[in-house]
């Protein structure tokens, strides 16, 4: 059960995602989760503890005995005492984590932790699944998206920022992990039909957030007094 207002961020790798939840959150006063360093966390340390990252029940005996902490203060991720968030925007987390989350196990351990979290209420929670498995039921959905090209060029940037290599394989990349997001069996990656679309490819970043804090706004105020 719910605790209070629970939103969803939703959307394709590169879209902005990251850097908009986390200003909404901050500008609503919520906290922000992002469920992509959840993946990206438990990939690697699935990988370092040599488990055979395809298949499902080995990756459910691995999740089952695990200690994960997401650290919603400071999104610090640590498996079993191990902290990886320094290398979790590496392209290798990035690459693991697309392939371990098509895996059920996965996807039921997390989900089940991110719904944890969720449930304390006043929450901006960024994803893949956020509005259509996780939450579904959350106050309010937003699907943010924008061309593939954009995409691209954002992560290229993002990734530079972050102090990884230039890598000249991103667009490539990016659409291999996006085609593994969208056609996965369990929760793909896919607009809910309650979210309000939002694209960012034709705005700035501020603009983006300003908007989606107005319809969170103009939603939480319908909430309120519909109840
Ligand atoms: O958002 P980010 O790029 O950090 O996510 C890394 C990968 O983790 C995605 O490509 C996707 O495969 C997976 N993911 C997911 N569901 C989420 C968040 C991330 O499947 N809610």
């Amino acid at each position: 059960m719910k605790r209070g207002p629970v939103i969803a961020i939703d959307g394709p790798g590169g879209v902005g995602k990251t850097t908009v939840s986390k200003k909404v959150a901050e500008k609503l006063g919520f906290t922000y989760v992002n469920t992509g360093a959840m993946y990206r966390a438990l990939a690697l340390a699935a990988k370092e503890s040599w488990v055979d990252l395809s298949s499902d029940a080995v990756l459910k005996d691995f999740c089952t005995g695990i200690d994960f902490r997401y650290d919603t203060g400071s999104g610090r991720v640590a498996v079993d005492g191990v902290d990886y968030t320094e290398r979790l925007w590496t392209q290798e987390a990035g690459e693991l984590a697309s392939k371990v989350s098509v895996k059920k196990s996965v996807r039921e351990f997390l989900v089940s932790y991110q719904r944890g979290i969720g449930e304390a209420g006043r929450v901006v929670m960024e994803g893949r699944d956020i509005g259509t498995a996780v939450f579904p039921d959350a106050d309010v959905k937003i699907f943010l998206d924008a061309s593939p090209e954009i995409r691209a060029e954002r992560r290229r940037l993002e990734l530079m920022e972050k102090g990884a290599q230039a890598a000249k394989e991103v667009g490539r990349e990016l659409e291999e992990r996006d085609r593994r997001d969208t056609e996965r069996a369990v929760s793909p990656l896919k607009m809910a039909d309650d979210a309000v679309m939002v694209d960012t490819g034709a705005m700035g970043i501020e603009e983006v957030v300003k908007q989606v804090v107005n319809v969170i706004n103009e939603r939480l105020r319908i909430g309120d007094t519909r109840s």
